[in-house]
Protein backbone atom coordinates (compact mmCIF):
# COMPACT_ATOMS: atom_id res chain seq x y z
CA UNK A 1 0.00 0.00 0.00
CA UNK A 2 1.02 3.60 -0.90
CA UNK A 3 1.41 6.20 1.49
CA UNK A 4 1.24 10.04 0.81
CA UNK A 5 4.53 11.13 2.25
CA UNK A 6 4.56 14.62 2.54
CA UNK A 7 8.32 16.67 2.18
CA UNK A 8 9.73 17.28 5.67
CA UNK A 9 12.09 20.59 5.95
CA UNK A 10 14.83 20.16 8.24
CA UNK A 11 13.40 23.02 10.67
CA UNK A 12 10.23 20.81 11.05
CA UNK A 13 12.60 17.77 11.81
CA UNK A 14 14.83 19.72 14.30
CA UNK A 15 11.92 20.99 15.60
CA UNK A 16 10.13 17.78 16.15
CA UNK A 17 13.09 16.16 17.51
CA UNK A 18 13.57 18.61 20.17
CA UNK A 19 10.13 17.98 20.83
CA UNK A 20 10.13 14.11 21.45
CA UNK A 21 13.17 15.05 23.78
CA UNK A 22 11.60 17.37 26.00
CA UNK A 23 8.56 14.71 26.16
CA UNK A 24 10.34 11.89 26.97
CA UNK A 25 12.43 13.96 29.96
CA UNK A 26 9.41 15.10 31.22
CA UNK A 27 8.10 11.28 31.25
CA UNK A 28 11.31 9.81 33.17
CA UNK A 29 10.91 13.15 35.57
CA UNK A 30 7.27 12.35 36.55
CA UNK A 31 7.11 8.84 36.09
CA UNK A 32 7.35 5.74 38.85
CA UNK A 33 11.31 5.52 39.55
CA UNK A 34 10.17 1.86 41.81
CA UNK A 35 8.72 0.66 38.67
CA UNK A 36 11.67 1.82 36.39
CA UNK A 37 13.78 0.06 39.24
CA UNK A 38 12.11 -2.89 39.12
CA UNK A 39 12.25 -3.34 35.46
CA UNK A 40 15.75 -2.60 35.33
CA UNK A 41 16.21 -5.44 37.60
CA UNK A 42 14.61 -7.75 35.22
CA UNK A 43 16.83 -6.69 32.57
CA UNK A 44 19.14 -9.81 31.11
CA UNK A 45 22.16 -7.41 31.47
CA UNK A 46 21.77 -6.64 35.49
CA UNK A 47 24.49 -7.39 37.38
CA UNK A 48 26.58 -8.27 33.89
CA UNK A 49 29.82 -7.67 32.97
CA UNK A 50 30.28 -5.41 30.68
CA UNK A 51 33.47 -6.23 27.74
CA UNK A 52 34.14 -4.26 24.60
CA UNK A 53 34.77 -6.16 21.53
CA UNK A 54 34.73 -6.05 17.62
CA UNK A 55 32.03 -7.63 15.60
CA UNK A 56 33.40 -10.40 13.34
CA UNK A 57 31.45 -9.95 10.52
CA UNK A 58 33.55 -7.16 7.97
CA UNK A 59 36.24 -5.11 7.79
CA UNK A 60 33.98 -1.59 9.18
CA UNK A 61 35.34 -2.74 12.48
CA UNK A 62 32.58 -2.14 14.24
CA UNK A 63 32.74 -1.77 18.26
CA UNK A 64 30.49 -4.35 20.74
CA UNK A 65 30.16 -4.49 24.26
CA UNK A 66 29.11 -7.96 25.17
CA UNK A 67 27.26 -8.24 28.72
CA UNK A 68 28.71 -11.44 30.40
CA UNK A 69 27.56 -13.50 33.45
CA UNK A 70 28.67 -16.21 35.94
CA UNK A 71 32.02 -15.12 34.28
CA UNK A 72 31.51 -16.71 30.86
CA UNK A 73 27.76 -16.57 29.65
CA UNK A 74 27.09 -14.23 26.74
CA UNK A 75 23.49 -12.71 27.63
CA UNK A 76 23.23 -9.69 25.30
CA UNK A 77 25.92 -8.06 22.28
CA UNK A 78 25.20 -4.12 21.17
CA UNK A 79 26.79 -1.62 19.87
CA UNK A 80 29.39 0.49 21.89
CA UNK A 81 28.58 3.67 22.03
CA UNK A 82 32.38 4.52 23.18
CA UNK A 83 33.62 3.32 19.79
CA UNK A 84 34.50 6.26 16.89
CA UNK A 85 33.96 3.60 14.26
CA UNK A 86 30.12 3.22 14.65
CA UNK A 87 29.32 5.09 17.62
CA UNK A 88 27.10 2.33 19.06
CA UNK A 89 25.17 1.28 16.09
CA UNK A 90 25.93 -1.86 14.37
CA UNK A 91 24.42 -2.78 10.72
CA UNK A 92 21.57 -5.94 11.36
CA UNK A 93 24.50 -8.78 10.59
CA UNK A 94 26.53 -6.93 13.60
CA UNK A 95 23.09 -6.98 15.88
CA UNK A 96 22.89 -9.95 15.45
CA UNK A 97 26.29 -11.68 16.81
CA UNK A 98 24.62 -12.99 19.78
CA UNK A 99 23.34 -15.88 18.00
CA UNK A 100 26.70 -16.27 16.72
CA UNK A 101 27.80 -17.22 20.37
CA UNK A 102 25.01 -19.02 21.80
CA UNK A 103 22.95 -20.51 18.64
CA UNK A 104 21.91 -24.40 19.36
CA UNK A 105 22.65 -24.61 15.80
CA UNK A 106 26.43 -24.48 16.67
CA UNK A 107 28.36 -27.50 15.16
CA UNK A 108 29.95 -29.08 18.05
CA UNK A 109 30.80 -32.65 16.14
CA UNK A 110 32.56 -33.17 12.81
CA UNK A 111 32.48 -35.43 9.69
CA UNK A 112 35.98 -37.50 9.12
CA UNK A 113 37.05 -40.48 6.57
CA UNK A 114 39.87 -41.99 7.17
CA UNK A 115 42.58 -42.53 3.68
CA UNK A 116 41.25 -45.04 1.92
CA UNK A 117 37.92 -45.27 3.89
CA UNK A 118 34.20 -45.08 2.08
CA UNK A 119 31.91 -44.06 5.70
CA UNK A 120 32.21 -41.16 7.31
CA UNK A 121 32.54 -40.85 11.34
CA UNK A 122 31.24 -38.52 13.51
CA UNK A 123 33.76 -37.16 15.83
CA UNK A 124 34.23 -34.13 18.68
CA UNK A 125 35.67 -30.74 17.79
CA UNK A 126 38.27 -31.59 19.94
CA UNK A 127 39.21 -34.73 18.36
CA UNK A 128 39.40 -32.51 14.83
CA UNK A 129 41.83 -29.95 16.21
CA UNK A 130 44.48 -32.86 18.02
CA UNK A 131 44.35 -33.87 14.68
CA UNK A 132 44.54 -30.82 12.62
CA UNK A 133 48.03 -30.07 14.82
CA UNK A 134 49.27 -33.35 14.41
CA UNK A 135 48.97 -33.30 10.78
CA UNK A 136 50.88 -28.92 11.07
CA UNK A 137 52.96 -30.40 12.74
CA UNK A 138 54.12 -33.56 10.93
CA UNK A 139 53.79 -31.37 7.44
CA UNK A 140 56.09 -28.73 8.76
CA UNK A 141 59.18 -31.06 10.52
CA UNK A 142 58.85 -32.85 6.78
CA UNK A 143 58.98 -29.31 4.78
CA UNK A 144 60.93 -27.33 6.47
CA UNK A 145 63.65 -25.51 4.51
CA UNK A 146 66.20 -23.33 6.03
CA UNK A 147 67.30 -21.72 2.89
CA UNK A 148 66.43 -21.32 -0.74
CA UNK A 149 68.68 -21.72 -4.33
CA UNK A 150 67.54 -18.77 -6.62
CA UNK A 151 69.74 -16.28 -8.84
CA UNK A 152 71.26 -13.12 -8.03
CA UNK A 153 70.93 -10.08 -9.09
CA UNK A 154 74.26 -11.25 -11.33
CA UNK A 155 72.65 -14.13 -12.61
CA UNK A 156 74.60 -15.90 -10.69
CA UNK A 157 73.19 -19.01 -8.24
CA UNK A 158 73.17 -18.36 -4.94
CA UNK A 159 71.57 -19.87 -1.54
CA UNK A 160 69.26 -17.79 0.59
CA UNK A 161 68.17 -17.72 3.95
CA UNK A 162 64.21 -18.29 3.93
CA UNK A 163 63.11 -20.99 7.10
CA UNK A 164 60.43 -21.59 5.83
CA UNK A 165 57.68 -23.98 4.63
CA UNK A 166 55.90 -23.64 1.28
CA UNK A 167 53.41 -27.01 1.89
CA UNK A 168 51.24 -25.18 4.88
CA UNK A 169 48.65 -22.34 3.60
CA UNK A 170 46.39 -20.06 5.84
CA UNK A 171 43.18 -18.64 4.51
CA UNK A 172 41.22 -16.66 7.86
CA UNK A 173 37.26 -15.87 7.34
CA UNK A 174 35.55 -12.63 8.14
CA UNK A 175 34.69 -14.26 11.82
CA UNK A 176 38.25 -14.43 13.11
CA UNK A 177 38.14 -11.17 15.18
CA UNK A 178 41.59 -9.04 15.78
CA UNK A 179 42.63 -10.56 18.15
CA UNK A 180 42.40 -13.58 16.96
CA UNK A 181 44.09 -12.72 13.83
CA UNK A 182 46.96 -10.54 15.59
CA UNK A 183 48.09 -14.27 17.38
CA UNK A 184 47.12 -16.36 14.29
CA UNK A 185 49.64 -14.68 12.17
CA UNK A 186 52.21 -15.21 15.15
CA UNK A 187 52.02 -18.66 15.43
CA UNK A 188 52.21 -18.88 11.11
CA UNK A 189 55.10 -17.23 11.41
CA UNK A 190 56.93 -18.88 14.04
CA UNK A 191 55.95 -21.85 11.63
CA UNK A 192 57.68 -20.82 8.90
CA UNK A 193 54.11 -20.28 6.98
CA UNK A 194 54.55 -17.83 4.02
CA UNK A 195 51.46 -18.74 2.36
CA UNK A 196 48.85 -16.25 4.22
CA UNK A 197 45.16 -14.65 2.93
CA UNK A 198 42.37 -13.60 4.72
CA UNK A 199 38.83 -12.79 3.48
CA UNK A 200 37.89 -9.76 5.38
CA UNK A 201 39.84 -8.81 8.13
CA UNK A 202 42.90 -6.22 7.51
S1 LIG B 1 28.26 -4.22 12.44
FE1 LIG B 1 28.05 -4.58 10.23
S2 LIG B 1 29.30 -2.95 9.30
FE2 LIG B 1 29.92 -3.12 11.46
S3 LIG B 1 31.69 -4.55 11.44
FE3 LIG B 1 29.82 -5.73 11.85
S4 LIG B 1 29.19 -6.47 9.83
FE4 LIG B 1 30.61 -4.79 9.50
Amino acid sequence: MDFPRKPISRRELLRGTAAGGFALGSALALGNVSAVKARALNLKVTGAKDVPSICPYCAVGCGTMISVVNGNKVVNIEGNPNSPINEGNLCPKGAATLQMATTPLRELKVKYRAPGATQWEEKPLDWAMDRITQLTKETRDRTFAPTFRTKGADGNEVEKEVNHTLAIGSLGGATMDNEWNYVHLKLMRALGVVHLENQARI
